[in-house]
């Protein structure tokens, strides 16, 4: 891994800099995966000074450093450079920056750029970066972008015009966080680590697999955003096509990233065509849960009061394979649910009884936050003389607070990139062929041919998600509401 670099941020006052890069910036720095040789370039419209910006810099990781005089020495690594991302004049005293710094902690010409801004900027900030020539070919140069990747196919396509007009394939590195968490990467562990899965990881013996990512928040502040959004785009198209590829892919030849990309490409090419039936929107209306009351989304701020746009999105994906051929990939995300909660339920065919009585079937869970771990539902004994069957859980978890040891998503992803490992990314063919099939399904929700349910707060959305799995023999294996 080279950790001699320069970072340059754009967006560098804006919330998820604060948050996340800064923290996970100085993790890297604390483990000793960033050491002299580094230094940050923060741009962004305000006019701040590099003292303010150090001061800035101390306070997001205030939390993290062992003492203040480790903390300032970080920070003295981090400098700032007021910019508009469409004035070119500031480009050049951007370039200006970037070789001083380059000199001064010989950094082999090696560069990072995260664009942590609205996606409408990329294309803009790609092109100056060439023709200012910023990006001039010498050290390494990657570019991590934020989502959204896009709001359609057509979006995305020229987004990604965009930014090939400067970089490579190779060298864009499309952040969906979700990837960098704990649990998501342990799922190769799972499946291809233990032979009880590996054998067992297909249509033959896997039922259904329910994917769900639950929220109990509305739109908060994001309500002018996520009414141009929804859930479909907001969650399915990245974080649950993502998820489900990982789950239905076949064993990689190797844990290099050309592999397993190549595996996860083809489950992507093999998504079948949506079916209209198979999806269902939601909205939520106002209600009151535990005494308080919840205004409905249309009430929300920046939000149109007449707005169509859903909150709660469900489905079934089948993905056309030998392996997974008519399993129904179920998944559910939303707003203002019972509870937060992004877990899997993989369950397995029921079993013919010789007891005399129904077995349940066997359910994998695997939870990746707030808790992360996995557990399996079996059938035991219930103890005592007699001979009945009773569930049991086999459980391993770590709550949210001792997870703190995973580490954050942001700083793993970040270590990725220094590493030129884009496992964890999401790559081109995936992106276009996801917005794809949620085009499709955009479309059939846009000609009103299939109904906009409402769902009260403080539940798992719509009675038509509960119908939806009713009608391929399943339940939600997850009920919090219960
Ligand atoms: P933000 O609004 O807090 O910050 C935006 C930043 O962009 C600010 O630093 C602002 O100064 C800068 N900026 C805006 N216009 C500019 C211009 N013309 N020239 C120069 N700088 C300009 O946004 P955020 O929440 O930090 O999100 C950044 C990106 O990350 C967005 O793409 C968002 O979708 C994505 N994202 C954010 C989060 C999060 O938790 N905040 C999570 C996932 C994805």
């Amino acid at each position: 891994m080279s950790s001699k670099v320069i970072v340059t941020i754009f967006g560098a006052s804006g919330d998820l800099a604060k948050r996340k890069l800064y923290p996970s910036l100085f993790r890297l720095y604390k483990s000793g995966n960033l050491s002299k040789h580094f230094a940050v370039i923060g741009t962004a419209r305000r006019p701040w000074s590099k003292e303010y910006f150090e001061s800035v810099v101390v306070e997001a990781i205030a939390d993290l450093a062992d003492s203040p005089e480790q903390a300032q020495e970080f920070a003295s690594h981090f400098y700032y450079q007021s910019h508009d991302v469409q004035d070119t004049e500031h480009y050049i005293e951007l370039r200006k920056l970037q070789n001083q710094l380059n000199e001064q902690y010989q950094a082999e010409h090696n560069k990072l750029f995260f664009l942590s801004m609205a996606p409408q900027f990329f294309g803009t900030i790609a092109k100056h970066l060439k023709s200012e020539n910023i990006v001039d070919g010498k050290g390494f140069e990657r570019l991590i972008v934020e989502k959204p990747f896009g709001t359609d196919l057509a979006t995305a396509s020229q987004l990604n015009e965009e930014l090939l007009a400067a970089f490579d394939e190779e060298q864009i590195f499309r952040i969906d966080h979700y990837l960098g968490k704990e649990m998501i990467q342990s799922i190769f562990a799972i499946r291809f680590a233990n032979l009880l899965f590996e054998n067992i990881w297909n249509r033959d013996y896997i039922d259904n697999v329910q994917i769900t990512f639950a929220e109990k928040l509305g739109v908060e502040e994001r309500g002018g955003y996520y009414d141009q959004s929804g859930a479909l785009r907001d969650m399915v198209q990245n974080h649950t096509l993502q998820l489900l590829s990982l789950l239905a892919m076949d064993k990689p030849k190797s844990f290099s990233k050309e592999d397993i990309r190549a595996e996860k490409v083809k489950v992507f090419e093999r998504l079948v065509q949506p079916d209209k039936d198979d999806f269902i929107r939601g909205q939520y209306k106002s209600g009151t849960v535990k005494g308080k009351k919840y205004i409905s989304y249309r009430s929300e701020p920046n939000v149109n009061p007449d707005s169509m746009t859903e909150t709660f999105a469900s489905g079934a994906f089948f993905v056309n394979s030998e392996r997974f051929r008519d399993v129904p990939f179920f998944f559910r995300t939303g707003k203002r649910l019972t509870e937060k909660g992004t877990l899997v339920n993989i369950v397995f065919k029921q079993m013919e009884s010789i007891f005399g009585e129904e077995l349940a079937p066997n359910v994998l869970t695997i939870h990746i936050q707030p808790t992360e771990g996995f557990s399996l539902s079996m059938n035991g004994k219930e103890v005592g003389e007699r001979f009945s069957l009773a569930p049991l859980s086999l459980d391993y978890r770590t709550d949210a607070t001792a997870s703190g040891a995973s580490p954050d998503p942001y700083e793993k992803l970040i270590f990725d990139v220094l590493n030129n490992d884009s496992t964890n990314f999401s790559h081109w063919d995936e992106v276009r062929s996801s917005w794809e099939l949620i085009d499709q399904i955009e479309e059939l929700w846009r000609s009103n041919e299939v109904p906009l349910h409402e769902y009260p707060v403080g539940s798992m959305g719509p009675d038509a998600s509960f119908e939806l799995l009713r009608e391929f023999g399943a339940d939600w294996q997850w009920s919090p509401n219960k």
